[in-house]
């Protein structure tokens, strides 16, 4: 499985990713809600994949709810990068933003979404099947 680490500026948020396939089969996905176009975000997850978290100030680390209020947007307060989105299902649910990662420029080209039309519903079936079933976050 390839290997994926990352994390904010100030180096407050690690990340480590798990993916089963290499990153140039992978095309970050980004969502055109204005959110994630102020951020610049593109989203990547593997359902069979994993995402490990680690904080090192937890105070340092600011929690944004969004799309629907129901995911909750990970940034670091000393950097402002934003590192992933998470939902609290029957388990921890993550995508982590590729910007953050070292391998960003290894990625295929990105290709928009808009789960904004989605009601909320069908937002969380969708997270389901399409982010990281599973996430660790440490140090919060
Ligand atoms: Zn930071």
């Amino acid at each position: 499985m390839p290997e994926l680490t990352g994390g904010c500026h100030c180096g407050n948020i690690a990340v480590t990713v798990l993916l089963t396939a290499a990153p140039e089969a992978c095309r970050p996905r980004t969502c055109d809600c204005d959110f994630c176009r102020k951020h610049g975000a593109a989203w990547v997850s593997d359902p069979q994949g994993s995402l490990r978290i680690r904080i090192g100030v937890g105070t340092e680390v600011q929690g944004y709810r969004q799309g629907a209020a129901i995911a909750e947007m990970l940034l670091c307060r000393r950097c402002g990068v934003l590192i992933a989105a998470l939902w609290q299902g029957q388990r921890l649910y993550g995508v982590v933003n590729a910007t953050a990662l070292a391998a960003n420029d290894r990625f295929g080209a990105t290709v928009p979404v808009s789960p904004k039309q989605l009601s909320a519903q069908e937002k969380t079936s969708r997270w389901q099947s399409l982010w990281f079933a599973d996430v660790e976050v440490s140090g919060r």
